[in-house]
């Protein structure tokens, strides 16, 4: 019996990729199955799509998703230079890059600033669990001051949040979800993939080897205690109805680049996604309480994206006939003649 297809007649093994060699449990897996999801929703066509990421546990997942994409492993930390050679290169592409917390915010720290400030159209994801799962589970830069590994060794430096450094950077979409919240974070990585720009998730990922036991902060049972949603969000992709039932009085719809809609149904009083001081202070705030804020963290659906701001053709260059992208000494003589 056929399988359900989508609204480009694929069925959802279009979207899969090779069986993961992760640990069973790693929240890797789930946000896997979450992307997978979305990807196949949306009707997104997979050769469409690259997917690249640099090194660690979280960036072997392209592996395990969309296999018919194009994709690309970089070396530590090094991913968002190659993310920004390709979108440059072919501006028709769809990206999706998958991060660690210590490939974005060790190694990868100074890549990670200036992707965030260019509002390059991606989609950037880090699987955070804290800790190095590849090399046996060393605190990353984003464990908290306080938490402690399997052997006891308490951590006594303070965690970067890469959240509010996205914020305050120039990141247009910045979301905070859990692995262990499929409904919430496939909402997130739907409207992600609808908006143009660089849309940062961090997903609280536990690695259930490593960093899984009483006194992390970024176990399956302390991120389950301590998730303070900001809004509950849904997502009406541009091909459905929008005329879906909502409070007026408790909701903000955000319209995105190709016309779908993000609901995001208010549960913290005050709080308005596009309200990049707000967003900074409730980062803060929960942190401070042990917390982690949930959900659209800040959204600013009409800035300009990188590409558009180069004000490169719209035909992507790596298309381009030779006569264009090489024209010849007599126009470098031209332009030199028109500055004498
Ligand atoms: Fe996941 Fe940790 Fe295993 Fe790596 S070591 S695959 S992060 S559970």
């Amino acid at each position: 019996m056929a399988g359900k297809v989508n609204i480009i007649g694929l069925e959802s093994t279009a979207y899969r990729g090779a069986k993961t060699t992760l640990c069973a449990g790693c929240g890797h897996n789930s946000i896997t199955e979450r992307i997978i999801d979305s990807f196949f929703e949306l009707g997104i066509q997979p050769t469409d799509v690259i997917k690249l990421s640099g090194i660690g546990c979280s960036s072997k997942s392209p592996a395990y998703f969309l296999n018919q994409s194009h994709g690309f492993n970089s070396v530590h930390g090094r991913m968002p230079s190659l993310a920004t050679g390709a979108v440059v290169a072919n501006r028709k592409m769809i990206a999706i890059g998958i991060s660690g917390d210590g490939d974005t915010g060790a190694i990868g720290i100074g890549q990670f600033v200036h992707l965030m400030r260019r509002n390059l159209p991606i989609v950037y994801v880090i699987e955070d669990n804290g800790c190095y799962g590849l090399t046996k589970g060393q605190f990353s830069p984003t464990a908290d001051l306080g938490s402690t590994l399997k052997t006891g060794v308490i951590n006594d430096l303070p965690p970067i949040d890469t959240c509010a450094l996205a914020v305050e950077l120039g990141a247009s979409f910045v979301a905070r979800s859990f692995s262990g919240d499929p409904k919430q974070l496939k909402a997130i990585l739907k409207a992600a993939l609808s908006h143009r720009g660089t849309s940062m998730i961090d997903v609280l990922s536990p690695c259930v080897t490593f960093n899984d036991h009483e006194g992390s902060t970024k176990s399956y049972a302390y991120v389950k205690d301590h998730d303070e949603p900001m809004s509950e969000v849904g997502f009406v992709p541009y091909f459905e109805d929008i005329s879906v039932e909502y409070d007026p009085g408790t909701t903000t719809q955000v319209t995105l680049h190709n016309g779908s809609k993000i609901v995001l149904t208010k549960m913290a009083e005050d709080y308005a996604p596009t309200d990049k001081i707000k967003a900074l202070q409730v980062l803060h705030e929960t942190a401070r309480r042990g917390e982690y804020a949930t959900g659209v963290l800040y959204i600013e659906p009409n800035k300009q994206d990188f590409v558009d701001m180069l004000g490169i053709v719209d035909e992507p260059l790596a298309f381009l006939d030779q006569s264009k992208v090489r024209p010849g000494k007599h126009v470098l003589d031209e332009i030199v003649e028109s500055f004498r």
